[in-house]
């Protein structure tokens, strides 16, 4: 798996690239030969495809590219990915969301604290002027005293004010970051998390079973010949098959499981809390339910009917997890070479 922090040290900025620059050249040259417009969409997907970084990000591309499915359209949909990707990077959602409310807590700790000295002053003063004073002294108070006493606390209420209306920005801006953070862990067709949430969702999930001694299981659906689908029926028809296998992995799962679109037509689902056998149940069953499905295709008299190949794999305390997604993937592709519509366990690795 390859680290967003030695993919970002590795890429050069795009304002960088010049003609002398190799990649840059060969970038250009390859959206000529396709015949796509030289825009910054295409231009940053094409680059990011040849330099392979991220051999996944770059299998995609090629997977599009080869089905002549890649357009303006699918260039958008991996360009916001690519996008979210460095401005998640850029900015450090999670430190400066403590930051912010950090902040929020002294200001409206101050506020307070504020509120009541002034309240404290204004009986105190009352208490004063009420004595018997000798005349010179009860003049001063009311000609200096009393005055700057309410210039302060108007300048007090001014900048109270302010620091009310920071407190609320600050909320918003959280909030915003947020957004942002939820966004680039988002898979836009389907609104399920993409490989970056599933990537942070086991990363919490391992740690948590090393805290509780427990253990997770993961299954890796991949669709069976989805080139086919997509060359009978269309990319956009496509597009709906993995949008009606995302909402159905969300209907046949609950609770704490997790479920994400982690590459072009290969879905995760994490089971916390789940035994081996069971989990082979769980991605049977949702193998079956996907393989009896009729799916209407509008102007197309047969139904389209799809299937999907799964491979189960448990996590064990301490490992890292690359092997571990590896050992689910192996099973996958065990299942694909066994004839597909299948799910196969790790245990026949
Ligand atoms: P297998 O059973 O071996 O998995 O065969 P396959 O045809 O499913 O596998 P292959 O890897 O040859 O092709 C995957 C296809 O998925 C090719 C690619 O165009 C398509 N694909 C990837 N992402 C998308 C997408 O976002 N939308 C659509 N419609 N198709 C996609
Ligand atoms: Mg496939
Ligand atoms: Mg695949």
């Amino acid at each position: 798996m390859v680290s967003l922090h030695d993919k970002a040290e590795k890429f050069p900025s795009y304002g960088a690239l010049s003609k002398n620059n190799d990649m840059g050249v060969q970038t250009i040259e390859r959206l000529e030969e396709l015949k796509l417009q030289l825009n910054p969409i295409h231009y940053s997907i094409m680059y990011e495809y040849l330099i392979n970084i991220d051999p996944a990000f770059s299998k995609r591309i090629e997977e599009l590219l080869k089905t002549h499915i890649y357009n303006d359209e699918t260039a958008e949909t991996l360009y916001t990915e690519l996008i979210s990707q460095f401005i998640n990077l850029k900015i450090p959602t999670t430190e400066v969301g403590q930051l912010l409310s950090n902040l929020l807590l002294e200001l409206k700790t101050w506020n307070e604290s504020a509120q009541n000295k002034q309240d404290v002053i204004t009986q105190e003063v009352g208490f004063i002027v009420k004595q018997d004073l000798p005349d010179n002294v009860l003049k001063r108070i009311e000609a200096v005293v009393m005055p700057t006493l309410q210039d302060f606390f108007t300048d007090a209420d001014k900048l109270q004010k302010c620091v009310l209306e920071s407190a609320d920005e600050i909320k918003q801006l959280k909030e915003e970051l947020q957004q942002a953070n939820n966004l680039a862990k988002t898979d836009e067709l389907t609104g399920i998390p993409n490989r970056r949430g599933f990537n942070s969702f086991i990363e919490h999930a391992s740690k948590e079973a090393i805290e509780g001694e427990s253990s997770f299981a993961l299954i890796i659906f991949d669709l069976d010949f989805f080139k086919t689908i997509n060359d009978t029926y269309g990319h956009l028809i496509g597009d709906s098959t993995l949008r009606y296998v995302a909402k159905l992995l969300a209907s046949e799962t609950k609770g704490r499981d997790y479920i994400a679109r982690i590459g072009g037509e290969e879905f995760a689902v994490v089971l916390p809390n789940t035994d081996y056998s069971a989990a082979l149940k769980v991605a049977d069953n949702i193998r079956h339910e996907i393989s009896v499905k009729k799916l209407a295709v509008k102007n197309h008299n047969q139904p389209l009917r799809i299937s999907v190949s799964g491979g189960v794999a448990m996590y064990q305390i301490n490992e890292a997890l690359e092997p571990f997604v590896h050992r689910a993937d192996s099973a996958l592709y065990h299942a694909k070479n066994h004839g597909r519509n299948r799910i196969t366990g790790e245990d026949v690795l």
